[in-house]
């Protein structure tokens, strides 16, 4: 967990073999059309990805992971159920909305609700559980060899090329990898500012440290009001269901007992000393683009004028996916191996 630098604001990423897909909710969404559109836009950010293949490497990802709906046979919290039909009452199920429960790449949930800590069933089909295991079985342990505790702290650079990595193992033994070709994915708050300027003058960054990356974050009066507006829909779901008491997570007590009462929720949150603000999700940082004047990498994943190393995690996102980005994630990766030399 990282804070921003006024503690107001929590940023949670996973630090294990397999990433954050160990602890997360394995929700997965493609990237929507009109974010796609928007990446690809040539007079805007420009990031020059291939549709029809990045569309076929979600098709990839999502037999390999087997993501799913997870119903009709999943143990759903029964608060789920009565959200479902409080939104369902209040029409919220219609065009252009939709209203279903997710697909995952969860096999035979339990329904512990162990997500966050890591499925201790294994039916989380994760990085961790899945795709390691399932390329080390394809080419091999020697082939794909993983380090636990092992910190990348340095990329080797030999005439300007970059040829390897430098790391720390958890005993303080330090270990150089050499490399034809290096991959950096560390994530969106670990690669953020690895990779600096463009063309010419660009220089590599590695081994920031997580708490080295400076994180500030102020929401604005846009911000605070989508999130109003979003806890009152909520609040008016379970009412319709039938809850006598809805609580926002409000730092002031606010039981709210009718439709009414939720107006006090906008006039409650003022600033973010009124309401606890995170992100599970940190996307950007290393933008794609095909120009080096807007982007740090370009559509083959390389970081503009420097060779011998690609970037690919959450941190080449152009902008904001606005759903859950972790299928989005995987499908960049697989098409991204098809580009990687
Ligand atoms: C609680 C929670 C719930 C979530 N739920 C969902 C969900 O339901 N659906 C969804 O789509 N997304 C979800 N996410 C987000 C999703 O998991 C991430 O967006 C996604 O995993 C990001 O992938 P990544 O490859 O960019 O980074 P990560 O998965 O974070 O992987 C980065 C890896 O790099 C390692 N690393 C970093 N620096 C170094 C270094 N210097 N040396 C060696 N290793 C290093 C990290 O330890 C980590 O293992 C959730 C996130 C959280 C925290």
């Amino acid at each position: 967990m990282q804070l921003s630098s006024d503690a107001r604001f929590q940023v949670l990423q996973g630090m294990c073999v397999g990433g954050t897909t160990v602890v997360n909710n394995a929700v997965c969404f493609d990237v929507p059309g009109r974010v796609l559109e928007r990446w690809n836009d040539e007079e805007g950010l420009d990031a020059g990805l291939d549709e029809p293949e990045l569309r076929a490497a979600f098709a990839r990802m999502r037999q390999r992971l087997g993501v799913r709906r997870q119903e009709p046979n999943v143990p759903l919290n029964p608060g789920a159920a009565k959200f479902t039909e409080g939104a369902r009452k209040l029409g919220l199920d219609r065009p252009p909305a939709e209203l279903h429960v997710v697909e995952a790449n969860i096999d035979d949930c339990l329904g512990s609700g162990y997500c966050n800590m890591g499925c201790p069933y294994g039916k989380k089909l994760s990085m961790l559980d899945v795709t390691l295991p399932n390329a080390q079985a394809e080419f091999g342990a020697d082939a794909v060899r993983v380090f636990s505790e092992c910190e990348a702290e340095k990329l080797v650079r030999t005439n300007g090329r970059v040829t390897g990595v430098a790391c720390k193992l958890s005993d303080g033994r330090t270990l150089e990898i050499a490399a034809n070709t290096t991959v950096l994915s560390g994530g969106a708050m670990a690669c953020v500012g690895s990779v600096v300027g463009t063309r010419r003058n660009a220089h590599v960054k590695p081994g920031k440290k997580l708490w080295d990356v400076k994180l500030d974050y102020k929401p604005d009066r846009g911000d605070l009001d989508r999130l109003v507006h979003g806890l009152e829909l909520i609040g008016r779901s379970f009412l319709a269901a039938g809850a006598l008491k809805v609580m926002p997570t409000t730092f002031k007590y606010l039981p709210i007992t009718d439709e009414g009462g939720l107006e006090e929720i906008g006039r409650t949150v003022r600033d973010n000393t009124d309401i606890q603000l995170h992100s599970s999700h940190p996307q950007g940082g290393n933008p794609m683009s095909r120009s080096a004047e807007k982007g740090v990498v370009d559509s083959r994943f390389r970081p503009h004028g420097i060779d011998g190393l690609h970037v690919c995690d959450a941190s080449v996102f152009p902008s904001s996916i606005t759903v859950n980005p972790q299928l989005t994630v995987m499908a960049l990766a697989s098409y991204a191996a098809d580009r990687i030399e």
